[in-house]
């Protein structure tokens, strides 16, 4: 699952300070103890700003001062919040939490701040951008409960600060989760060589595999036993536990409370109002038509591992049940024989460090910027570290970390950290860290567009030149922030630029034009089961959303009503953070996304690498960040309303 992160939710809403930097701002490295000083230090200095400001009459310069107050707060929320997922240090990351837990609070105080809101409304812009800020700083003022009776309004808070603490509780049951998996050496057959040699055994020989996806999704992938498939998927499905389930209940309970102080229905329509869908009317249409598209596909595709199953064990057909767990296994099998991809293969043509080298030079190549690496201190040895320059001028732009690999207590998933927003008023450049879980050796096709995903979400960061910070890189509505990433993944997919790998690696075996194609069709093998199960996960999300119920009923009955069926046992909810997190009411945001992401690659359908349409990408979407509405930014680059056809020919497998 590819998940991108953004700030402290709230966080990307503030913006400022005039910056007297140097040439390159980093992250800052702390001690737990250290960590925590700076943290009540900012948090003080912060609070300080927030008074002076409250204490001025009339608008004054509002926008400029609350730019200064954003960065003050950003400088040093983000680094922290980074810290937390990637530091090596346990203590530190521990130390993190009750930090961000502040910056939470912090945060509603602002946005609850009577006398800021009066300043903010008062305020006349004098252009575009600032009529921009002001509209999103009214829209975080009213969802922090500032209109609210007092009475209503200190419940608010009560309630933001409870789900920041359950949140954190909710992810923490996930990470700590200290479930095992034993399996005898002949379940391992079927696994690639690296991946067995890789596992950890015990005294008996056998290996014990944790719940991680790398660990995980291999296995299911390729381990032939059917019944150790079924243990793993099991124990995986029961990831954060029971506990979680309350916990998650309990979520959705504020949640609904929340939205009632505000008259509003339900929690959906609390969410969704500042978001580019507007209301839950319009989500539930437009995932009801992706249901609609791949229903009758899915059907037919499951149908089709059913009879490679009863192919591969020799049992008749009838008899043959196929299970959630057979899923992933059956695709690749077929994957293999009929497009003869072999992910393990593909390692070989794209060596990781090469891999990189292949993504900026896509980069470098589309938006005419240079990247230069410098050694620079990071919070691990691994992590590397590159400056972003002008092409032409060699100005310095911006600044981002690669922290590629795995281990211990480092974040699971892929993800890029926006660590510094760009404000052109302030003279502040961007600076962002990409976090992934590579394989050292070399990346299958999926991972070298997780590496595209995660990319464009860092070039959305540090090419941003907004004028404000608030409104700067990634902090677009979150229907939208999907898209740029989404769109650069499919450089990990065209012949044309990945015909660089020859630059990159001459030594490397190369795709050739028939490879990629049946790569391509590989890839659109499994669109029915794939999008079915994305439209399950949004329609669970919008469920509670809009009436908190238990988590694991509402699920049993939407996951029974599936072709495979619910599997008794398993506590799917449990696991699902993206719902525990600010992407509730919001997963459908992922399809909504991609919808414009297909769209907008249109314009590059003759030649993936021109750069006068790379650069005409950068400035019309890339360099503005949230300063313009979505929407005129897609149509401004397409020049003609968006559409949604290529976004349905992918989901049906045709494009
Ligand atoms: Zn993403």
């Amino acid at each position: 699952m590819k998940r991108h992160l953004r700030i402290l939710a709230a966080l990307a809403a503030l913006a400022a300070v005039p910056c007297v930097q140097a040439a390159r701002p980093l992250v800052p490295l702390y001690d737990a103890a250290g960590l925590t000083k700076a943290c009540d230090a900012g948090i003080a200095k912060a609070r300080a700003m927030i008074a002076a400001m409250e204490a001025k009459p009339g608008p004054g310069a509002i926008f400029a001062e609350w730019n200064r107050l954003s960065i003050r707060i950003e400088d040093v929320g983000n680094p922290i919040y980074l810290l937390s997922n990637v530091d090596p240090d346990k203590a530190v990351r521990d130390a993190a939490e009750p930090c961000l837990q502040k910056f939470t609070t912090l945060n509603t105080d602002l946005f609850q701040s009577e006398k800021l809101y009066r300043r903010v409304q008062a305020a006349h812009p004098a252009n575009a951008h600032q009529a921009k800020l002001r509209k999103d700083l009214i829209e975080g003022f009213e969802d922090s409960g500032v209109s609210l009776p007092p009475a209503k309004r200190a419940r608010a808070k009560a309630i933001f600060d409870k789900l920041e603490e359950l949140r954190q509780a909710f992810d923490r049951n996930i990470r700590d989760d200290p479930t095992k998996v034993v399996f005898a050496p002949a379940e391992m057959e079927g696994m690639p060589e690296a991946y067995v040699a890789a596992q950890k055994k015990d005294a008996d020989g056998n290996y014990v595999l944790g719940l991680d996806y790398p660990q995980f999704i291999p296995f299911m992938t390729r381990a032939k036993s059917g019944a150790a498939r079924e243990r793993y998927y099991r124990a995986k499905l029961r990831e954060g536990g029971e506990a979680n389930l309350a916990l998650l209940e309990r979520i959705f309970e504020l949640r609904k409370e929340l939205a009632g102080l505000y008259g509003l229905p339900s929690f959906a329509a609390y969410a969704l109002r500042h978001k580019m869908a507007h209301d839950p009317r319009t989500v539930e249409k437009f995932l009801g038509e992706v249901h609609d598209a791949v229903a009758g596909l899915e059907k037919s595709e499951l149908e089709e591992l059913r009879e490679e199953k009863a192919r591969d064990l020799g049992t008749p057909l009838a008899d043959t049940k196929l299970e959630r767990w057979d899923v992933s296994y059956y695709q690749d099998r077929i994957r293999r024989e009929r497009f003869a991809v072999d992910e393990e293969k593909l390692r070989r043509y794209f060596p990781t460090d090469k891999a990189i080298e292949y993504t900026m030079l896509v980069a470098q190549r589309l938006y005419g910027v240079k990247f230069r690496e410098v050694k620079v201190r990071a919070w691990h040895p691994d992590v590397r570290y590159f400056d972003v320059l002008d092409g032409r001028t060699g100005r310095f732009l911006s600044g981002f970390y690669l922290d590629l690999y795995p281990r211990e207590g480092k974040y699971h998933h892929a993800a890029a950290f926006p660590i510094r927003g760009a404000s052109r008023i302030a003279r502040r450049t961007p600076l962002a860290a990409l976090v992934t879980n590579f394989n050292r050796e070399g990346l299958d096709s999926g991972e070298l567009e997780t590496m595209m995903h995660e990319f464009g979400h860092v070039m959305h960061n540090v090419l941003s030149e907004a004028d404000y910070d608030p409104d700067a890189g990634t902090a677009v509505k979150m229907d939208f922030v999907e898209a740029p990433s989404q769109m650069f993944e499919e450089w990990a997919r065209r012949e044309q630029p990945l015909a660089l790998f020859r630059e990159v690696c001459p030594g490397c075996p190369h795709l050739t034009h028939d490879d990629i194609e049946r790569m391509r069709a590989a890839r659109r093998y499994g669109q029915g089961i794939r999008y079915a199960r994305q439209w399950l996960y949004a329609s669970f999300d919008m469920a509670l959303s809009t009436d908190p119920r238990p988590p694991l009923a509402v699920w049993k009955k939407m996951e029974g009503a599936t072709p495979l069926g619910y599997v008794d046992g398993t506590l799917f909810p449990a696991g699902f953070s993206h719902i525990a997190s600010n992407y509730a009411a919001g997963y459908y945001g992922y399809m909504w996304s991609q919808v414009l992401a297909l769209d907008m690659l249109s314009p590059f359908r003759k030649d993936m690498l021109d750069p006068k349409v790379g650069l005409r990408y950068r400035k019309a979407i890339l360099s503005q960040g949230g300063q313009r509405e979505e929407m005129d930014m897609v149509r401004d680059f397409l020049g003609r309303e968006p559409s949604n056809e290529a976004f349905f020919e992918e989901i049906t497998g045709k494009r």
